[in-house]
Formats: structure tokens, C-alpha cells, sequence
């Protein structure tokens, strides 16, 4: 078992619960002395730095939300002058002003040991070729696995995403052992690796690091099959530094959290109260080490669930299982709640069908209704109709259970649901609200 910072990662318990609290103390302090914003919030919630006398004390801290990146845009939320800024990072944006993030050269520093450690526990050592081929620029994905992967001493392909043929063609040429991308990107590439007509054999690809996007424990499956790899689960978000705040080891039983570097609780999103270890919610994160923008209990929106049992990996950081999806993308079919994640999960099981599906979801008389387009194999697709609509009905009678609602269910034609060389867009939201 390989490890990046043995000392750290497997650190005891009781030392890195120690570690935590000096830290989680020094950052209220400079949070509450250098960042007007949150410093009004704690005095509204009527808590001074001095309150937080141990670890159990974070849960009288105010959340940090979104909003507060929004009303704080873009630079409010620094706690530090632009002097000490090298660089800036900002979310996609799609859903209003993006998320706008900066870092000291601390900050950089301690991200790409993140990300060394995520890349190491997937495999990587001084001799991988890695291909990044999460997207370089505002986007943190490309330059957070860039980094790491030169701090582990690997020969880094700074791929970016799109040009999917020639990321095919670097993939064989190049000899590259390690692939960092988002896991629906990972499919997209086999896809035009057969189309290609290359010979695995002549491949070294042995494993890769996927995140920035929730797939399910079945996606892993079929990536592994397809690609004869092992894949790997990153999380991250802009506003945490970007990929590598929890990621998975040898195990494949949850991400660990860099604990060192960040707290992990989990709430009830609706009333705010901290849940109980194991119990399913949504994730909020302290950071212990962030200089540029400290973040204070920030509600990622993210629902998983912690487990802080040791692993058999020897780590002694906290787990988070993998993210079900984001609340915001959390549907209510018939009072029923559906993930594209638990969609997913039910499809892959089915022989015949791809990896490629798409949740269209419409309100018809103040009731939402959801149809589930999946594409069938060409084989499949080329057989007599019976047998699609003999598909169909097994498709339909296992979203049924699984589910716990009826959902119509539409076979599309092979290639014709749009790929992403990103993040995967799963819910079409036909919806007039
Ligand atoms: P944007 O808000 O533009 O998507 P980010 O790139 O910062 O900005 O996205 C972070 C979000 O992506 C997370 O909050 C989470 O919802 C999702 N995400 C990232 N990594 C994973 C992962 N490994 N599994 C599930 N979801 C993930
Ligand atoms: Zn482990």
C-alpha cells in the first residue's frame, strides 16, 4: 500500500483531532480579524474566536453558503491583500456569477500535496505518465490535477479536455499509464478508442482519477470493464481549493478527507442541525490551512454520509461515501426524491444497454414528470422491435422498484445523447417555474 505522506494521512486519531482544533482556532481568528463579511455573521450569531474551545464548538459557527460567494463577489470574501495572491480560480458560473476563489503560494502548495496524495493512492509513483484531461484554466480541475501530478515526480501530458482523438492517440503514443478526467469524459474516450481501432495491448493505461461530477459505484464498474483499469474517485469543489479535498484509496470504500486540512460534518439541509455519525446528509467544510479565502462551515450542497472508523488502508482520515449528488439536482418525482446518480445505479445493471442517459423532467399540472432517455448498443438497437420494447419494459420494471415510482422510459439510438468533455449534463429541466 502505497501512501504520499504515510505520517500524516495514517496520523492517530487523538494527534490529528489536536492538530484540528490549533488550527480550526487560528483560522476563526484571522476569518473573524480580516473578513468583514463573516465576522457580522458571527456577531449576529453572537460567537467570538474565543468561543471555540474545542472541536465540538465549530457547530456555534454560522454556515458559510453560496450567497455569500454571490453577495461577496468577487473578492469580499479574501482574507488576505492581492499582494499575496498568486492565483485566482472560479467556478463555471452556470447558475449566476461564478464562484470566484484565490490562492497564496501556501495555498498552492498545500493543494497540489492534496492532490499528490489523491493521485498516489490511485497509483501514481515517479514513473506514471499522467494525462490530465479535466480542463485547464478558470476551471480548477486541469491545473489542481497538474500540479499534484508533478509533485508526485510523473511525467505530466497537460492534455486539457476536448480533441477527444488526439487525447486517444497521447493515451497510445505516449505511453500514458494514469488518466485524471471527469468520469464521464472516461467513457467518452473509449468510445473513440474503438472507434479508433487501437489495441488495448498496446496500451499502458492502468489506472485513473476521476471526479468533478457524481457516478455511481455501477459507473466505476463499467469504466473499469471497459478500460481494464482501476478507477478512482476525487471531490472537490472551487470554493474547498478545487479536486483533491477528499479522495479514494486502494479500498474503494469512500474518500478519505485530508483531514488535516479540512473538517467534515454532515447536517440536516433543512434544519441546519448536525447529524450523528453515519447518518446521511448534506456536507459542510471547515478549512484548516487556507490562507487566501479561510472557509468557515461551508454547505457544499454535496449529500454523503462520514464514516470515521480506520480504514484497512491504514488512513486514519475520515470517509465520505460516495456523493448521491448535489441538492440542488435532487428531483421530487410524485413526492418521491431521484438522483441522477440512483438512476444510473438501476440502468447499468441492465445488459444492452450504454453508459449514456439523460433525465428529461417536465411539470404538468403542478406535478413533476420525468422521462428517461438511455441509448441502446448498436447490436441491440439493430434487433426486431419486440425485442427494444421487450428492453424497454425491463428497463421501466427496474426503475419501478428501484425507484419506488413509475418513470417513462424512451430508447434513443446509439451516439445520439450529447457527450461531455466535461462535466456530464444528466437533467434536461423542461420545467416553467
Ligand atoms: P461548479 O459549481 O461550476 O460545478 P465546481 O467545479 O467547483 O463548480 O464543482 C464542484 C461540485 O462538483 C461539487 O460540489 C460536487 O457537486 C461536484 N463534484 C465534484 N467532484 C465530485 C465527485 N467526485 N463526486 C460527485 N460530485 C462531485
Ligand atoms: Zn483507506
Amino acid at each position: 500500500m502505497l501512501y504520499w505522506d504515510q505520517k500524516k494521512e495514517c496520523m492517530p486519531r487523538e494527534q490529528l483531532e489536536e492538530l484540528q482544533l490549533k488550527r480550526l482556532k487560528e483560522t476563526v481568528s484571522r476569518v473573524y480579524s480580516f473578513v468583514p463579511a463573516y465576522k457580522a455573521k458571527m456577531d449576529e450569531n453572537g460567537v467570538n474566536p474565543k468561543d471555540i474551545k474545542s472541536l465540538a464548538d465549530l457547530k456555534f459557527l454560522p454556515f458559510l453558503t453560496k450567497q455569500d460567494f454571490r453577495d461577496n463577489y468577487p473578492f469580499g470574501l479574501l482574507a488576505v491583500p492581492m499582494r499575496d495572491i498568486v492565483r485566482i480560480q472560479s467556478s463555471s458560473g452556470t447558475t449566476g456569477k461564478p464562484t470566484v476563489t484565490g490562492y497564496t503560494r501556501n495555498d498552492i502548495e498545500n493543494w497540489a500535496e492534496l492532490m499528490a496524495r489523491g493521485l498516489t493512492n490511485a497509483g501514481a509513483t515517479s514513473d506514471s505518465v499522467i494525462q490530465i484531461a479535466w480542463g485547464y484554466g478558470l476551471f480548477t480541475g486541469g491545473l489542481g490535477g497538474h500540479y499534484g501530478a508533478e509533485k508526485v515526480g510523473a511525467a505530466v501530458l497537460p492534455a486539457s479536455g476536448g480533441n477527444t482523438k488526439r487525447q486517444v492517440m497521447l493515451m497510445h503514443d505516449y505511453g500514458v499509464t494514469m488518466l485524471g478526467c471527469t468520469p464521464s469524459y472516461a467513457l467518452v474516450l473509449h468510445e473513440e478508442f474503438l472507434r479508433m481501432g487501437l489495441e488495448r495491448s498496446d496500451l499502458r493505461f492502468k489506472s485513473g482519477l476521476f471526479g468533478a461530477e457524481p457516478w455511481s459505484e455501477n459507473m466505476r464498474k463499467e469504466i473499469e470493464n471497459k478500460w481494464e483499469i482501476d478507477a478512482y474517485d476525487v471531490y472537490g469543489m472551487t470554493e474547498l481549493v478545487g479536486p483533491g479535498v477528499a479522495t479514494e484509496c486502494g479500498c474503494k470504500n469512500g474518500l478519505h478527507i485530508a483531514e488535516d486540512h479540512f473538517i467534515a460534518e454532515i447536517i440536516d439541509p433543512d434544519t441546519g442541525e448536525v447529524l450523528p455519525e453515519g447518518s446521511f446528509g448534506e456536507l459542510v467544510i471547515t478549512s484548516l490551512t487556507k490562507e487566501a479565502l479561510p472557509i468557515l462551515r461551508y454547505r457544499t450542497r454535496d449529500l454523503t454520509t462520514i464514516n470515521r472508523e480506520i480504514c484497512s488502508c491504514g488512513r486514519t482520515h475520515a470517509r465520505i461515501r460516495k456523493i448521491l449528488g448535489r441538492s440542488d439536482d435532487m428531483l421530487i418525482i410524485r413526492g418521491v426524491n431521484v438522483f441522477p446518480s440512483m438512476v444510473e445505479s438501476i440502468l447499468l445493471q441492465i445488459p444492452g444497454i450504454e453508459p449514456q442517459y439523460q433525465l428529461i423532467v417536465e411539470r404538468k399540472n403542478n406535478l413533476d414528470r420525468l422521462e428517461v432517455q438511455v441509448e441502446v448498443s448498436e447490436k441491440i438497437f439493430s434487433d426486431e422491435v419486440k425485442k427494444l420494447e421487450e428492453l424497454e419494459n425491463t428497463i421501466s420494471r427496474e426503475l419501478n422498484s428501484g425507484l419506488g415510482i413509475a418513470v417513462k422510459v424512451r430508447l434513443v439510438e446509439p451516439q445520439s445523447i450529447t457527450r461531455s468533455e466535461g462535466k456530464a449534463k444528466r437533467i434536461i429541466d423542461k420545467r416553467t417555474i
